[in-house]
């Protein structure tokens, strides 16, 4: 498939999965504080996070989110965080708010790769403390907390989470994919899957760059969301690529970025 092609496929599976997430919220739980859980359309990922707790409540539908959630975490450890790339509204609407800002904004305002590998461990802290809570059953956390939740039903939804939304959405117009990057405890949870997976050498899809025809622009690193340092290594190793495209479109050498599995 043509570059510019699998990008506008993409744009359309992000599109299509944002319009199907804001339908669901408005047409089920819009406002309401029962159907709220079992419609979700971020339901995946929360039951992901907090599904270990949720096994003795009975309701159908928590099961699905939670074997869903999970099947996530197995299908990432072979493809990478396609998930995060294709289908999450709350990344596609990040992504969404950071596109207002100028292509020089976009390029110029990067975090040094420093601060970016000492920030994103954030979102591990996120998990942990978010597990160990649900474990002893002290309280669910993430529901508190969630975004999409407090969209659903912003009149019901705690503080905590109204202030999450801003910080999530507000940020988003300063900082590419800012809770993806940094706290997402999904990511944290996809990423662990990843560990394992490279632990039991399970061969997953990666980008890879020929140094053969490279000429160390770095355009891939300016265009990268995930703000990864793609130009400084073969393969990009980093469990938090969400498989975008966006390196090997933009690459101006063909053929010097591709995806592949190793
Ligand atoms: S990191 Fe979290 S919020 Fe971002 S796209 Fe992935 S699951 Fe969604
Ligand atoms: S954009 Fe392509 S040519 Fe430029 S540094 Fe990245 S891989 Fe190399
Ligand atoms: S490394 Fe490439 S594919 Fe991965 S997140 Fe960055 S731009 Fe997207």
């Amino acid at each position: 498939m043509k570059k510019g092609r699998f990008q506008n496929v993409r744009h359309l599976i992000q599109i299509l999965s944002l319009i199907a997430s804001i339908a669901i919220l408005v047409l089920f739980i819009y406002g309401s504080s029962k159907a709220a859980h079992q419609f979700c359309p971020y339901a995946v990922v929360c039951f992901g996070i907090s599904g270990a707790a949720f096994i003795k409540i009975t309701q159908a539908m928590f099961g699905v989110a939670i074997a869903a959630g999970f099947l996530i975490c197995i299908l990432t450890m072979f493809w990478g965080r396609k998930f995060c790339g294709y289908i999450c509204p709350l990344g596609t609407l990040q992504q969404a708010i950071f596109m207002l800002r100028s292509p020089k904004y976009r390029r110029k305002n990067r975090l040094a790769f420093f601060y970016e590998a000492r920030l994103k461990r954030i979102k591990y802290l996120v998990l942990i403390i978010n597990a160990i809570l649900v474990v002893a059953g002290i309280s669910y956390l993430y529901m508190s907390l969630c975004p999409i939740l407090t969209i659903g039903r912003i009149s019901l939804q705690s503080w905590k989470g109204i202030i999450v939304l801003v910080l999530i959405l507000g940020g988003s117009f300063f900082t590419d994919r800012i809770w993806c990057r940094f706290m997402c405890p999904y990511a944290a949870l996809l990423n662990l899957f990843q560990g394992i997976g490279t632990l039991f050498q399970v061969p997953r899809t990666k980008i890879h760059r020929y140094l053969e025809s490279c000429i160390d622009c770095s355009i891939c690193n300016n265009n990268c969301p995930m703000n990864i340092n793609i130009a400084d290594v073969e393969v990009v190793e980093d469990p938090d690529c969400i498989h975008c495209g966006l390196c090997t479109y933009k690459c101006p050498k063909p053929g010097t970025l591709t995806s592949r599995k190793k």
